[in-house]
């Protein structure tokens, strides 16, 4: 669970806030799309959550954790209960990709045996287990990104945190990306993701939260699309190949 309750954040020197008293509440297991415009304040929204950035006012409770109570040499614990992907990917040039997952884990505090049998697995699930022995700049991007979900997921997070995943990938990679978090979501992982890609965000039709200058404008709980304005329009249905499918089996 996710919880900000009235967040305020100006950053030192701006005129206005970049979240101005900023309400959101993401249940266990949601899939939530963080949209808005360039400046909105979405990375904000995320650096809260992160606790990268400490709102000047309001209250963040996330899996059960009141961030107030976060002491700053405990930040880096807390952040490992997250799984946090990023559109550079982050990985370590000089590892492999079996050794990025491995490092991550062994940060953990997971024991080699334990290790070895995780990181395979986790490689499976992103269908990079054929890749293993080879180094970040071997991959393409959506590999790379790949590894970079299967390196913020092996430790099991209950909560995982995508700012523009897709970012720097073309459609198709994007596609597959995309598809790669909801089935994490569906093995029971809450997942919030900033994105501009208005196509990924129309198709899934998941709930959509909208950021307009520093607020919220919109939050469409489900059935979601991609709306900067915040004005509350009548929801488009967008025809995915399930959705064909059934109106055909109607039909007959
Ligand atoms: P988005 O991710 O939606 O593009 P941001 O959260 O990055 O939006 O930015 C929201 C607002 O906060 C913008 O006006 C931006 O200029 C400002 N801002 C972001 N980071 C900083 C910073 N480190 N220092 C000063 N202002 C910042």
């Amino acid at each position: 669970m996710i919880l900000l309750d009235s967040v305020i954040k100006k950053y030192p020197g701006d005129n206005e806030p970049a979240l101005d008293s900023v309400s959101l509440h993401i249940e266990p297991n949601e899939f939530v799309f963080l949209v808005g415009k360039s400046g909105a304040g979405k990375s904000t929204l995320i650096k809260m959550i992160t606790k990268e950035e400490i709102p000047d006012s309001g209250k963040i409770i996330v899996g059960g954790i009141d961030l107030d109570y976060v002491k700053k040499r405990d930040i880096p614990g807390y952040r490992r209960r997250l799984g946090v992907v990023f559109q550079d990917f982050k990985l370590l040039p000089r590892r492999t990709v079996y050794e990025n997952v491995a490092f991550a884990l062994e940060i953990a505090g997971m024991s080699g045996k334990e290790i070895r049998k995780t990181v395979p697995k986790v490689l499976e699930l992103v269908d990079l287990l054929d890749q293993a022995k080879k180094f970040p700049d071997q991959l393409s991007g959506g590999q790379q990104q790949r590894v970079s979900i299967a390196r913020s997921v092996a430790r099991q997070p209950k909560i995982l945190i995508a700012d523009e995943p897709t970012a720097n990938l073309d459609k198709l990679t994007t596609e597959e990306i995309i598809g790669l978090l909801k089935k994490i979501n569906d093995f029971g992982t809450t997942i919030l993701v900033t994105t501009h890609n208005e196509n990924i965000v129309n198709t899934l039709q998941k709930r959509v939260v909208t950021l307009k200058d520093g607020k919220i404008v919109n939050d469409q709980k489900s059935h979601g699309i991609y709306e900067l304005s915040g004005a509350k329009i009548p929801v488009r249905r967008v025809q995915t190949p399930g959705h064909a499918l059934k109106q055909k089996r109607r039909v007959a």
